[in-house]
Formats: structure tokens, C-alpha cells, sequence
């Protein structure tokens, strides 16, 4: 008998029998979603090793000279043509202008190829022109982001026929068709595959012929164009009772373009996402007959429309939610810099109390991870990768930092950014929050459930092989399929423990650090991490197997740790990148202290709560031998990270670019400017006790040209600090009655 007879035999035999009553079979749905996508960095991560050269080495995204041109031009304009205001107070919509514009300039069609008669942009472009567009109205935002992400050009331009890519992408490219996509269902919101949709294979009427096609019955909620679509994509359930097909009655999930006008389908009702006046409502379809090549993909596609949207989201989450989420973090970072120096109490900008300077670094730090690590996300997927791990950490890290920083910067403009109006730029920020929060997975779920659910089947390096070999019927392969994977594993496992041990007890001192770079300490606690990372993942998986699925609260710290050393590696890169500079130090500083902090809270619960307390014991005396130590960030670098936002300059617009600054926002900066001028007069008037420019000027404690700067900044400031306020009868007619009404009601009662 050999060894490996002797392993086989001996050891995987019951070690199979073990691994096949602990781990549960990887049901349909689950295996399309683990199928979606590739493997990319999170690999590595998982490797307890990742190579950072390789991190380094990738080029950061870039914009061609014709997509810059389009976000100088097209852009800037549509930007400008937007009240953000006015759409939420009274269009309750996009202008018609607005609407034909995107028409026009094919803000529709990004995505799609230029011989379709689409832009044929990157996702970088993609992403820019999200971001910059979100930054001037979260509905203009959401209005072009939907057509280019999930939906029907994406799903056609991957999974589509010849036919249907040639007839309808340049319809969509040039907006004379507008696309919705209906996954969701009342029933079915998170768990999407639990739809009811039908669709039953039958002979019907279709344009005067009898034709073998599909009747459907649905009813479609929260869908983002639809009341203004004219083309759907609807997934149902496809049941094929008479076999027809020749494919056995259910078919599963199956996608289907139709056209809103179809007979039986119902659309135009309105829902209101929190004032959010984006078009959103339900769609309705009953008995709706269409022919099998409306299926998608023509019906050899037939039952594959889980695996397309899996594999449609695995790169669309990357896009989207981040870019707005960028732009809404970018916003809130320049526009509470400016007002908490331009806004005074105790005679003090208010960005000079300590007590503001946390929140205001903390929105720094999260402008400069969220945008890093989406840059670095975006240039992945124009290499070709379509990371769905990654996605979902982008996904869910990117919505969860921009609310804490407009959490932050509505508290730090108090009173100023509750009161609505046209003066109130962070309103609308704010009431978008939830819907990110929410849409393309949410949040809640996408912690507990997928990144690190689906990283340690998909992007770990040995388990999706030993859950595979596990699903094979026939015994002996199955064995053969299992030996092979289940000691690779083991090795993995003995050189990520060893790893972790000679990281951990030398304080990371001895992690690698890619090539050349600087910040050696910082990468080297990554290495540190990330070793630690991986042992406790394997002892997680281990000893709880199959159950690990349903202790949420487990894989969702350790997601938690997945992903922040996803976010710091990005981190680290943007640093590199843009060639090291020293004025971002304190926010790379800031930004590893915090990320550091975060995955000690994740290892000590993690370690704390792991049922099997011989493996926590274990990965504390090997991977921390001294403890898990929190690291605050410094109070020092909490306040020169303040500084950062609070002073105007070409630091400041280079953590904030392309934003859309308009109306109140230019009005800020005017005042930030005025304000920081002026500053060096107020102290001569402190100085001498006097706070009216004119009797300073009169007593000559400051020159004439001095009061003028300083009533110009004062100016600057009263409209800076000025919040609306509505004639009663504009606001609310029956309250002015009411109120016209009151004396006399009290008359007649006298
Ligand atoms: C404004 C808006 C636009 C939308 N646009 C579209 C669109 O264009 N097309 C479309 O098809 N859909 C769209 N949706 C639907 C969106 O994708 C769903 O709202 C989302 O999937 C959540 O479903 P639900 O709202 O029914 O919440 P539920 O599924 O009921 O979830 C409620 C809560 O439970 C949590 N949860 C659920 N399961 C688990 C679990 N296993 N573990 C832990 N937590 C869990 C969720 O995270 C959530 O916090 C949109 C929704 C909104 C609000």
C-alpha cells in the first residue's frame, strides 16, 4: 500500500463521511451565485498571502481622451440643466429637457458597444460619469445608472441573440427605448428566487399567428424607470407542463425581454422613495402571451436567469451604488469643511472644537478609502474581471461609510442641514441614503450573508474544489476528487498557521511588503492580518462546517475583516499611485488606524463567540500572542485630517474631484475663501475688542480695504449660514386657512 493508498483509505475515507453529514448539498440558486463572476484579489486575501507586487503593479484606471471629453462636456452641461429642488418639490420628475438630453447624448447607452450605437465606455468612464452626475441630483444619478447596470443592455450584450442584440441595443443606446429590469416581487425581495412570477409554456396569439410561446402572470414591485419604460426584462418562474420544450415541467428562473405595451401588462403607477423622485413603481401582467424568442437568449437560455443576473451583479454592484456613494461622501467632505470654518459659535469656526473635528476626519478618511478602493475596483473590472466577492464588500462598505459622513455632515451643520429649500445641498444626500443602503442587495443580508459566505466558497483557494468533490455520487471519484482538494487544503492550512505564528509573534515586523513601496509598517500589518485572517477562516470552516451559514453573526465579522483588508489594500495602492504624497500621510495614517481597530473589534468577536474554544484559544496564542490591540487613530491626526477639509487649496480639490458645484455650494466656497482671508482682520479686532468693521476702521485698528474684505466675507457668511423659509401658504394651504381662520373662531367665541 502506498501512502497516498494509505491516506486515501485510511484518513479521507472517514474524513469524506465526516464532511458529508456537516456540510449541507450547495443548492441550484447557490451554485449559480457562486458560479457568477471570477476570482480575483479576494483570492488572495483568502490565500492568508496575498502578493502585493501583483496589487501594485496594476494600473490604476484611466479615462480615454473621448470619455474625459464627455465628462467635460455632455456632463458639465446635464449637471447644469439640473434643480435638484425644483424635482423635489414640485416636478416631482426630470425635466423633459432633462429626459431628452440623456436622449440625445446617450447617456443611456455607456455600456453599449459603439457598433451598436452605444458609447461603448469603460466601467472607469461608467463610474465617473455616475459619480459626477450624483453629485448634482441622486435622481439624475439613479436615472442614468440604471439603464447602464443591471438590467436589459447589460443582460442582452452578454447573454442576448444576434437578433435581439441587433434590434434592440441601438434603440436602448439612443434612449428611444427606456429600460426597467423586474426581479423583485411582494413575496420575494431579498430571497429574489422565491418569486411567484409564472410563466407557462402554451400555444397563443401573437401578431395574428399561433405560436408556441410563454403566458405569464406577474406582479413586479420598487422597479427603478418602470412607470416610464418601454421595454422590460422580467424574471419568472417558467413551468412547462405539457413538456413542450422537452426539458421537463420547471424550468426555473428565466429571463424575458418584453415590451410595456404587450397586452395584459399594466404599468405608470408611481412609488415614492423617500422624495426621491426617481421613477419607481410597480409593473402588472396578467395573462400576457409572448413568443419563446422573447425569451432572452432564445429559449436554449431558458431556466439560466439566476446565472445571468448573478453574473450581471457580480460587476454592476462593483459600479454604481459606490460611485454615487463616492460622490455623496466627496460632497459631504468639501461642503462640511467649508461650513464648519465659515460657521461661528462662541465666536470660534465651529471646525475648531475638537468635538467637530471627529466626525469632520472621519468624513475625510471615508472620501479617501471609498474612492480608492472604487478606483481600484472599476480598474479591475476593465481588465476583464468581474469580482463578485469584491463587489459585495464595494457594495455594502461604500453605501454603510457614505451614511455614516452624511450622518456626520448633517450633524455638523445642525439646524442648517434639516431645514429644507433650495439653500440646503445635503437634504437630498440624506433621504438617499436608505435607498442605497437597500437596493442591489441589502445591506443587512450582504454582510451576514455573502462576502464572507460566498468569499470562503468561492475565492478561498481549496474550498469550492472540497465542496464539489463532496457533491460527486460516485464513491470512489468522489474520494479521489476529495483526497486531492482536502490535503492541499490541510497544507494550506499548516503554512497559513505557520505564517500567522511568526507574524503574529513579531508584532508583523516580519510580513512582506511589496517591492519598492513605501509605508512599510502599514503593509506589513496587513500581512499580519491577512495570515491571521486566513487561519481563522479555516478553523471556522473546520469546526463548524455547513453551519457557519446560519451563524450570520460569526461570518459577518469575518467578512468584516475580508473586507477591510480589501478597503486598506486599496488604500494603500490609491497612496502609492499618486505618487505618495506627504499631505495624504495623515489620511492614509488615519484610515489604517481606524481599518486596524475595526478588524480587532471583528477577531475579538469572532473569537469570543466561536462555539469551539480549543480554535480561539489557538489563534490567540498563535496569531496574537500579546492580545488584540484597538488602535484609535490619534487625536493629533483626527485634527490635521479636520484641517485638511476645512482649508481650501489643491489638496482639498484633490480628495473632491469632478463634483458638481453650483448655487449654494459655490456660495460656500466664496464664503471658505472670504472667511480665511478675513480671519487675520477678526484677530486684530479681537485683539482690540471691537466686533463693528466700522468702528475699527474709524479707530484704525484695520485700513478701510480691511472692512471692506471683512463685510464682504460677512456677507459671504450670512447667506452661507441663511436656511429657507416658504410663505405659510406655499407650504401648506390648509394651514394658512387655519390660521386666517383662528381669530375668527376666537371672535364667536367671545
Ligand atoms: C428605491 C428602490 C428601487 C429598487 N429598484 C429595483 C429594480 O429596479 N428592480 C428590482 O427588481 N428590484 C428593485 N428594488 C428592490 C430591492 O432590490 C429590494 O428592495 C431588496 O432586494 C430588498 O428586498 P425587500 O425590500 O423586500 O426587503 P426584505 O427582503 O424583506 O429584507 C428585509 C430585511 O431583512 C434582511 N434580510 C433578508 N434576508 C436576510 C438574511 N438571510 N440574513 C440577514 N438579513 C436578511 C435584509 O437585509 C433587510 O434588511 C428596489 C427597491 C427600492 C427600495
Amino acid at each position: 500500500m502506498s501512502f497516498r493508498d494509505f491516506r486515501r483509505e485510511r484518513l479521507t475515507k472517514p474524513i469524506l463521511k465526516w464532511a458529508r453529514g456537516v456540510m449541507p448539498p450547495i443548492s441550484d440558486t447557490e451554485r449559480d451565485a457562486i458560479d457568477a463572476g471570477t476570482v480575483w484579489w479576494d483570492g488572495e486575501l483568502f490565500s492568508g498571502n496575498p502578493n502585493w507586487d501583483a496589487l501594485l503593479a496594476m494600473p490604476p484606471a484611466r479615462l480615454s481622451a473621448e470619455e474625459q471629453a464627455f465628462l467635460d462636456g455632455p456632463v458639465r452641461t446635464l449637471c447644469g440643466m439640473i434643480d435638484d429642488w425644483k424635482i423635489a418639490s414640485e416636478d416631482h420628475d426630470l425635466p423633459p429637457a432633462v429626459w431628452q438630453f440623456m436622449r440625445d447624448n446617450k447617456f443611456y447607452g455607456m455600456i453599449i458597444p459603439k457598433e451598436h450605437g452605444g458609447l461603448g465606455f469603460s466601467n472607469t468612464a461608467h463610474s465617473e460619469v455616475v459619480r459626477t452626475i450624483s453629485s448634482a441630483s441622486v435622481v439624475a444619478g439613479v436615472t442614468v445608472m440604471v439603464p447602464n447596470s443591471l438590467g436589459p443592455g447589460e443582460l442582452l450584450m452578454h447573454f442576448g441573440t444576434d437578433e435581439q442584440r441587433a434590434y434592440w441595443l441601438p434603440r436602448l443606446a439612443d434612449g428611444r427605448e427606456i429600460p426597467c429590469f423586474g426581479l423583485t416581487s411582494p413575496d420575494a425581495g431579498s430571497d429574489a428566487a422565491a418569486m411567484t412570477d409564472l410563466g407557462i409554456v402554451e400555444f397563443g396569439e401573437h401578431e395574428g399567428a399561433r405560436v408556441l410561446g410563454v403566458r405569464l402572470n406577474f406582479e413586479k414591485r420598487y422597479i427603478t424607470l418602470g412607470p416610464v419604460s418601454t421595454v422590460m426584462g422580467l424574471a419568472f418562474k417558467l413551468r412547462d407542463p405539457d413538456n413542450h420544450l422537452g426539458g421537463g415541467v420547471d424550468r426555473g428562473i428565466t429571463v424575458a425581454l418584453l415590451p410595456t405595451d404587450t397586452p395584459g401588462v399594466r404599468h405608470g403607477d408611481r412609488h415614492v422613495p423617500l422624495m426621491t423622485h426617481f421613477q419607481n413603481g410597480p409593473l402588472y401582467g396578467r395573462d400576457v402571451f409572448i413568443p419563446l424568442d422573447w425569451i432572452l437568449g432564445g429559449p436554449e437560455r431558458v431556466g439560466q436567469g439566476w446565472k445571468m443576473l448573478m453574473t450581471a451583479l457580480a460587476a454592476g454592484r462593483g459600479i454604481s451604488l459606490p460611485s454615487q456613494s463616492a460622490a455623496s461622501a466627496a460632497l459631504c467632505l468639501r461642503a462640511t469643511g467649508a461650513y464648519a470654518r465659515v460657521r461661528r459659535q462662541f465666536n470660534v469656526p465651529i471646525g475648531k472644537f475638537e468635538g467637530i473635528q471627529a466626525p469632520l476626519a472621519e468624513i475625510v478618511a471615508n472620501a479617501y478609502l471609498i474612492d480608492a478602493a472604487r478606483r481600484l475596483t472599476v480598474a479591475a473590472l476593465d481588465l476583464g474581471h468581474k469580482p463578485s466577492v469584491v463587489s459585495a464588500i464595494m457594495k455594502y462598505h461604500a453605501t454603510e461609510r457614505m451614511r455614516r459622513s452624511v450622518e456626520h455632515a448633517m450633524d455638523i451643520h445642525g439646524g442648517k442641514g434639516i431645514i429644507e429649500g433650495p439653500n440646503n445641498y445635503l437634504a437630498a444626500q440624506y433621504r438617499s441614503v436608505p435607498i442605497g443602503i437597500t437596493v442591489e442587495g441589502a445591506n443587512i443580508l450582504t454582510r451576514n450573508l455573502m462576502i464572507f459566505g460566498q468569499g470562503a466558497i468561492r475565492s478561498h483557494p481549496y474550498m469550492l474544489q472540497e465542496l464539489l468533490a463532496l457533491s460527486i455520487e460516485d464513491d470512489e471519484q468522489a474520494l479521489d476528487a476529495f483526497d486531492d482538494a482536502f490535503w492541499k487544503h490541510a497544507g494550506h492550512s499548516v503554512a497559513n498557521a505557520i505564517r500567522a505564528f511568526v507574524r503574529g509573534w513579531t508584532g508583523g515586523l516580519v510580513g512582506p511588503t511589496p517591492r519598492g513601496a513605501s509605508l512599510k509598517g502599514h503593509w506589513r500589518q496587513l500581512s499580519r492580518h491577512a495570515a491571521a485572517f486566513a487561519l481563522l477562516a479555516d478553523l471556522c470552516l473546520l469546526t463548524l462546517g455547513g453551519s457557519l451559514k446560519r451563524r450570520e453573526m460569526l461570518s459577518a465579522r469575518l467578512g468584516d475583516i475580508l473586507a477591510e483588508l480589501y478597503l486598506l489594500g486599496a488604500t494603500l495602492k490609491r497612496f502609492e499611485d499618486e505618487g505618495r504624497r506627504d499631505a495624504d500621510r495623515p489620511i492614509v495614517d488615519y484610515v489604517m488606524a481606524r481599518g486596524r481597530d475595526r478588524m480587532a473589534i471583528a477577531f475579538n468577536g469572532v473569537l469570543d463567540n466561536m462555539p469551539a474554544r480549543w480554535a480561539a484559544w489557538l489563534t490567540r496564542v498563535v496569531a496574537f500572542p500579546l492580545g488584540i490591540s484597538r488602535h484609535e487613530p490619534a487625536d493629533r491626526l483626527t485634527s490635521e485630517l479636520a484641517e485638511l477639509a476645512m482649508q481650501p487649496g489643491a489638496q482639498r480639490d484633490r480628495l473632491t474631484p469632478n463634483l458638481h458645484m453650483d448655487g449654494p455650494l459655490e456660495h460656500l466656497e466664496e464664503a471658505l475663501a472670504l472667511a480665511i482671508k478675513s480671519e487675520p482682520i477678526e484677530q486684530k479686532m479681537r485683539h482690540a475688542g471691537i466686533r463693528d468693521p466700522e468702528e475699527a476702521a474709524d479707530s484704525n485698528v484695520i485700513t478701510s480695504i480691511e472692512r471692506d474684505l471683512l463685510r464682504e466675507a460677512r456677507a459671504a457668511h450670512d447667506r452661507v449660514v441663511a436656511v429657507d423659509a416658504f410663505p405659510m401658504d406655499e407650504v401648506s394651504p390648509i394651514a394658512e386657512q387655519h390660521r386666517h381662520a383662528q381669530p375668527e373662531h376666537r371672535a364667536a367665541a367671545e
